[in-house]
């Protein structure tokens, strides 16, 4: 009954709703994309979700991070999430680690995972996070937000990482500038790839960057490519990580 709804789309069906059952899929952090990430892979019954964050709720994360009430102010994030999502679907295997992933720990932490989604932010775990993903070969989402303006797309070894594009080298300023809305549908296109890949379905944003612009109202799609200078995918290949 739960999934009545998507058992009907041709896409999925039983067997894909199995499919999503057995998946394991890691998300990194629990704030404004991981809200609604994580929110979407347990509604539509992901096997096991790790949730990964090392902070406590504060106020002023409540503009966007729709997983966390004002009475969690103080609680450890993780906790926080898994008491909603389990309330929601208390079939999926919620997992937390109340850590922040560096360059020791991803792989140990990521290793098993169907997919990855990134939903942090901050430039250093974004690049240890796509590190052990290209190590593992395991698929990674990104998303990422600034202001009423976001992106998304699929990193593999084959195709490009934002190292590729030169985002390691970018310094941005803090606190970014964050409407919650907008962290909202990025996270949803986020979920969405998640499941497609999790699926096999569709065409996943691998080799294109999805570009949104909330106040034109509009979505560009920029193609990118692997760059042969590229630290990260450099460092996978030459078997350095
Ligand atoms: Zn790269």
């Amino acid at each position: 009954m739960r999934y009545e709804r998507q058992l009907i789309i041709p896409q999925i069906g039983q067997e894909g709703q199995k499919k999503l059952e057995k998946s394991t899929v890691t998300v990194i952090g629990t704030g404004g994309l991981g809200s609604p990430v994580l929110t979407y892979l347990t509604s539509a019954g992901v096997g096991t979700i790790r949730i990964f964050d090392d902070d406590v709720v504060s106020v002023s994360n409540l503009n966007r991070q729709f997983l966390h009430n004002t009475g969690d102010v103080g609680k450890l994030k993780t906790l926080s999430a898994k008491e909603k999502l389990s309330q929601l679907n208390p079939s999926v295997h919620l997992m937390v680690i109340n850590d922040r992933l560096n360059s020791d720990n991803a792989e140990d932490y990521i290793a098993g995972s169907d997919v990855v989604v990134d939903c942090v932010d901050n430039l250093a775990t974004r690049m240890n996070v796509a590190r052990a993903c290209l190590k593992l070969n395991i698929p990674l989402v990104e998303g990422g937000v600034y202001g009423f303006s976001g992106y998304v797309m699929d990193i593999g070894r084959e195709c490009a990482c934002l190292s590729c594009l030169g985002y390691d080298e970018v310094i941005p300023k803090t606190p970014i500038p964050v409407l919650g809305v907008t962290a909202g549908v990025i996270g949803c296109m986020q979920a969405n790839e998640c499941i497609k890949l999790l699926l096999g379905i569709g065409e996943p944003f691998y080799g294109r960057m999805l570009s949104y612009d909330g106040l034109r109202g509009t979505w560009d799609e920029i193609s990118v490519e692997k760059s042969d200078s590229c630290p990260v995918h450099g460092t996978y290949k030459k078997g350095r990580i």
